[in-house]
């Protein structure tokens, strides 16, 4: 039996895994279905993570030192997708991919979420290189510059919001007329004087060279007119896949409490709604989806963990 199971190697998991272990657990478990790291290992740089102010370095750079400091203080790593996590009376089962099943008396479930891709030309090609969809990380690589903003949602218009502090012009490219944002977002943003808006519109295509992105092609949907905008940052929000279905039994229902939008509920310590259930990084409910705070919320979960098997000895 582990003492704890963690789910998902990214900065929640792999913090969890080593405040669990160096805090004394000597049986834990980190089930990561890829390489540990996380989502940040898809950026070329991070440049908001305190004390680290290297620019050759990439994510993946980043992260290679986290799992090295986890493993030495001996956590155990297994290259496994998970998929179900059941509580049995006072003990939970952790189904494997091809159904191997462990035992661990503690879950800790930090399988993240993923930004939706809106699907245009040059998404792919351009992503990381000019196009993003995290504001709070790459915001400042335009600063006095002009930026575009995709989607209408709260999010859109709140990094909008955000951009529109640090670059010259945000210009919101929406679908629709209107926006399914809440009222007060709406207007908030539409008050400011650099937010412009481009109703009725879709991205063609971004396009660039080696050096990255140099423009986007907007199409309004309605006259099909296509306006091309030479911005060298484009920001896509479109909704995020919450990655919670190893939260969810053989009938499709959550174990635990979850929010309208899938995100797990947790206190300040990371609790779940069922005893020795945590849950850790952006999977979580007002998660503000960064390194750091995922990060610390692994760090929280660990200590609770070990507070609650302290507790039962
Ligand atoms: P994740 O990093 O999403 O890790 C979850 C892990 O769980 C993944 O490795 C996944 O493979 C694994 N997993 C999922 N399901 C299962 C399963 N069923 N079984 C086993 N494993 C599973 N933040 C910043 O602070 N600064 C930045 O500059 C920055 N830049 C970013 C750039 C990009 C391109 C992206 C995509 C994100 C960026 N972020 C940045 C956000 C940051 O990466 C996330 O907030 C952070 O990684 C969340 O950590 P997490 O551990 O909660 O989840
Ligand atoms: P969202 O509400 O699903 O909005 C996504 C937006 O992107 C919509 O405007 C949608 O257009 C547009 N869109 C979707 N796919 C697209 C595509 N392929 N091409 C172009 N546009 C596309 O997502 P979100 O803004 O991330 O919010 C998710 C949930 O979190 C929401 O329920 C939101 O209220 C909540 N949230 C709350 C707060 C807050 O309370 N402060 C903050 C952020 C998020 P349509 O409108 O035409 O569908």
């Amino acid at each position: 039996m582990l003492d704890c199971a963690i789910i998902g190697g990214g900065p929640a998991g792999l913090t969890a895994g080593l405040y669990a272990t160096r805090g004394g657990l000597k049986n834990v478990t980190m089930f990561e279905m890829g390489l540990p790291g996380g989502q940040i290992t898809q950026s070329s740089e991070i440049e908001n993570y305190p004390g680290f102010f290297d620019e050759s370095k990439t994510g993946l750079d980043f992260m290679n030192t986290w799992q090295e400091q986890c493993f030495h203080f001996g956590l155990k790593h297994e290259l496994k997708k998970v998929e179900r996590v059941a509580k049995h009376n006072e003990h939970f089962v952790i189904t494997l991919e091809g159904g191997e099943e462990v035992e661990a008396m503690t879950a800790i479930v930090c399988t993240g979420s993923t930004p939706k891709r809106a699907g245009f030309k040059g998404e792919d090609a351009f992503f990381g290189k000019g196009v993003s969809t995290c504001a709070t990380c790459d915001g400042f690589f335009y600063k006095d510059k002009p930026v575009t903003v995709l989607g209408g949602g709260d999010t859109a218009l709140e990094e909008a919001f955000y951009l529109s502090n640090i670059c010259s012009d945000v210009y919101v490219v929406h679908r629709r007329d209107t926006f399914r944002a809440a009222p007060p977002t709406i207007e908030r943003a539409t008050r400011k004087e650099n937010i412009h808006f481009i109703y009725d519109s879709i991205i063609e295509e971004a396009y660039g060279d080696a050096m990255g992105l140099q423009g986007v092609k907007i199409k309004n949907t309605k006259t099909g007119d296509i306006t091309d905008m030479a911005n060298t940052g484009l920001f896509v929000f479109v909704g995020h896949n919450v990655r919670n279905e190893v939260l969810k039994d053989e009938n499709g229902a959550f174990i635990c409490q979850t929010n309208e939008w899938g995100q797990v509920i947790v206190d300040l310590n990371m609790k779940t709604s069922v005893e020795g259930l945590f849950a850790a990084g952006d999977i979580r409910i007002e998660a503000p989806k960064q390194v750091v705070s995922a990060a610390g919320d692994g760090s929280i979960a660990a200590l609770q963990v070990i507070s609650y098997l302290q507790e039962r000895q």
